[in-house]
């Protein structure tokens, strides 16, 4: 990424102004470069850009000036030295790991993973020969007592998948630190802006643009951000030769999507709240988890390391299974998917769905019952979304 913004701008600004690069037509909105490669004037010219003596672009596997555009923007919100976006946020997430690691290393991360995240962990890296273990992530011994010799990664998200736990970033950065393992921390559930990873130590964040930063249900991506060195020795070869690049066509839908990120982020996070207040006094809802409610179990660490609860909210039913599938079915704003982030409310049964290949143990091992829900909340009215729930609540 090339950066473009002033450094005294706050964040808003920079969602609105940072990265952009301005053709000679001198348009208002962001440019769609809708191209896979460019022209040189001369054969000097070409030798020149592949030398690296002329910065221009040369392919756009490689980079795009739209997908540079969205980098650059996303580099300025993070504050990251540099980024790489990519096609998806599995390809945001793979890239980060692979590139990490290499064969005889060992890996450790928070068992409370996005399914995917967990079968890369899990399945994928022992192929390759990289030792993994998987730990309760809310307990700081448990990273401790992983630790081996050869530990040269640390992986978690927080807040988790559904159940909103929240792993302590400062802590596990500075273990790895002390043993020179780098944490990579998947900050999806957060957004970059209730939540700075690289502030708290980490070393690589990565997104999966697909949610919140589009947030309008419309496009795939991912991010990679982090120190240049990193990315220039780790990720800048893997990036370029194994392809995981983003459309420049999503890389502009995901720019005008940065730039209300804000206030979707305060809207939905405004309606999780008073969501999160009304179900924990309802007589048929057995526990709600919400990380801006003091009652959530790690409110005094959500208060160090995040600015705000989050735009989901996780709910155990009374009735189980049953009670869950009733619920579901009976809202009618509230939409059933297993997408969140969206500006549309989206309701998930994990145990059915988006954890269904986990065994019954480690299910329960993650904190998900029959009757657990996660609700990501949209931009509809908060009341309207409240009655919803209520009339739903009442067939149950
Ligand atoms: C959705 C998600 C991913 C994967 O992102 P895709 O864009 O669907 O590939 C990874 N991690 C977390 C926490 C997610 O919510």
């Amino acid at each position: 990424m090339t950066k473009r913004f002033n450094d005294d701008w706050k964040p808003q600004t920079r969602l609105v102004h940072g990265g952009t690069l301005r053709s000679s037509f001198g348009e208002t909105s962001e440019a769609l470069y809708l191209t896979q490669g460019f022209v040189y004037e001369t054969a000097e010219a070409a030798e020149a850009r592949f030398k690296g003596e002329d910065p221009g672009f040369i392919y756009s596997r490689y980079a795009n000036p739209t997908v540079d555009m969205f980098e650059s923007r996303m580099g300025a919100l993070e504050e990251a030295e540099d980024a790489r976006a990519t096609a998806s946020g599995m390809a945001a997430v793979a890239a980060a790991l692979l590139c990490s690691v290499k064969a005889g290393d060992h890996v450790v991360a928070a068992r409370a993973l996005f399914g995917s995240c967990r079968w890369i962990v899990e399945t994928l890296m022992p192929r390759y020969g990289i030792e993994t273990t998987l730990v309760d992530g809310t307990r700081m011994e448990a990273w401790e007592e992983a630790v081996r010799k050869n530990t040269k990664l640390f992986f978690l998200e927080s807040p988790t998948n559904p159940t909103l736990e929240i792993c302590d970033i400062a802590s596990i950065a500075k273990l790895a630190d002390s043993i020179g393992a780098r944490l990579v921390v998947d900050n999806v559930f957060a957004t970059p802006l209730l939540q700075k990873p690289l502030e708290l130590g980490a070393h690589v964040v990565v997104y999966s643009a697909t949610k919140h930063i589009d947030g309008q249900g419309r496009c795939l991506g991912g991010v990679v951000l982090s120190d240049k060195e990193w990315i220039d020795e780790n990720l800048h070869d893997y990036f370029r030769h194994t392809g995981p690049s983003l459309s420049p066509f999503n890389a502009w839908t995901l720019l005008k999507g940065l730039e209300t990120l804000p206030m979707r982020v305060r809207q939905q996070m405004e309606s999780a709240a008073h969501v999160a207040d009304y179900l924990a006094d309802h007589p048929k809802v057995e526990r709600v988890i919400y990380p801006g409610r003091p009652d959530h179990p790690q409110a005094d660490l959500v208060k160090r390391q995040m600015k705000g609860g989050s735009t989901l909210v996780c709910l155990d039913i009374k009735g189980g299974k049953q009670g869950a599938f009733a619920f579901s079915n009976a809202l009618e704003i509230i939409r059933i998917s297993n997408n969140l982030g969206d500006a549309k409310s989206l309701i998930t049964h994990p145990a059915t769905t988006t954890h269904k290949n986990l065994s019954e143990e480690a299910r329960l091992e993650a904190g998900i019952q029959q009757g657990t829900l996660r609700l990501s909340l949209g931009l509809e009215d908060t009341e309207d979304l409240l009655k919803d729930i209520e009339q739903a609540l009442a067939t149950v």
